[in-house]
């Protein structure tokens, strides 16, 4: 697929999105007040792809990830992962496939800090109270770089090596899609190049499937594909992004958001 920048429906051949949103509607408050954080956003994330979300602030970037993440409710369309709508999925069922079938990593790293590295990484395994795969596990913990460091505890680590506990934490129970909310916020720019590195890997060696946000085009530029949303829909989808070619549609944002 060549770049193009035509907005709308985003869409993969049938059977290959590991998440899909159709027509996904989020509305806060009401009347005066009322924001549309997501109008009728219709996006497919292809199996075994990185993508990378920008826009914006306030362009619905979190909204968009925690309503396909099953983190929030939307308002009207629809959020699958895999095949399972997650629009009319009861509590428990919603928390069961968070749990099996998604993998988050989020800004701020959230490991237990009594815990090391290798406990942290099969902690969500433990609480469901299910085994790891060993083998998985080796491959996860030799692709993040994480070998030789399983025994430390957090704060031995630096940011960029609890990042990556944080990564194959995401990766142990080899989940449908991985959501990452602003993954490198935290991290200088070496630490981040690490990460982005390995969330690359995990794609092209493990078959992952990851998806983040992030407003740091060299960030966007490991991605296979960068997905640009204004005002609350998408407006450009850019396969093979470089940081100049999204610095430069970027750009193409007003100070409200706007596309110009
Ligand atoms: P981004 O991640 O691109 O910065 P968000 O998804 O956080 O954008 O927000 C999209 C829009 O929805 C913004 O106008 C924001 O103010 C609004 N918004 C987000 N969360 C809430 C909320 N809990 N209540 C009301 N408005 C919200």
């Amino acid at each position: 697929m060549t770049t193009s920048t035509h907005p709308g429906p985003v869409t993969a051949p049938a059977g290959v999105a590991a998440a899909s949103a159709t027509g996904l509607t989020k509305v806060y408050g009401a009347g005066e007040t009322q924001v549309v954080a997501l109008d009728q956003v219709s996006v497919d994330f292809r199996k075994g792809e990185f993508t990378a979300i920008m826009g914006p602030s306030g362009s619905g970037k979190s909204t968009l990830m925690h309503c396909m993440a099953g983190l929030d409710s939307v308002s009207g369309g629809s959020a699958r992962i895999g095949d399972t709508e997650l629009t009319t999925l009861k509590e428990k069922k919603l928390t069961q496939l968070r749990r099996d079938k998604i993998g988050f990593i989020f800004q701020a790293f959230n490991l237990l800090p009594t815990l090391n590295a290798l406990e942290n990484i099969t902690l969500p395994l433990d609480i469901a109270g299910r085994k790891a795969d060993q083998v998985w596990l080796d491959r996860v913990v030799e692709t993040v770089g994480l070998s030789g460091r399983l025994k430390h505890r957090p704060s031995e680590l630096s940011g960029g090596q609890q990042q990556r506990v944080a990564v194959a934490r995401a990766l142990a129970s080899q989940p449908e899609i991985i959501f990452g909310d602003e993954p490198t916020g935290n991290l200088d720019s070496r630490s981040g190049a690490e990460v982005l590195g390995f969330l690359r890997n995990s794609v092209r060696e493990l078959n992952q499937t990851v998806v983040i946000v992030t407003h740091d085009p060299v960030a966007a530029s490991y991605a296979d594909r960068v997905v640009f949303l204004a005002d609350g829909r998408i407006v450009d989808d850019m396969a093979a992004p470089t940081a100049e070619k999204v610095l430069e549609r970027m750009k193409g944002f007003d100070a409200k958001g706007r596309t110009s």
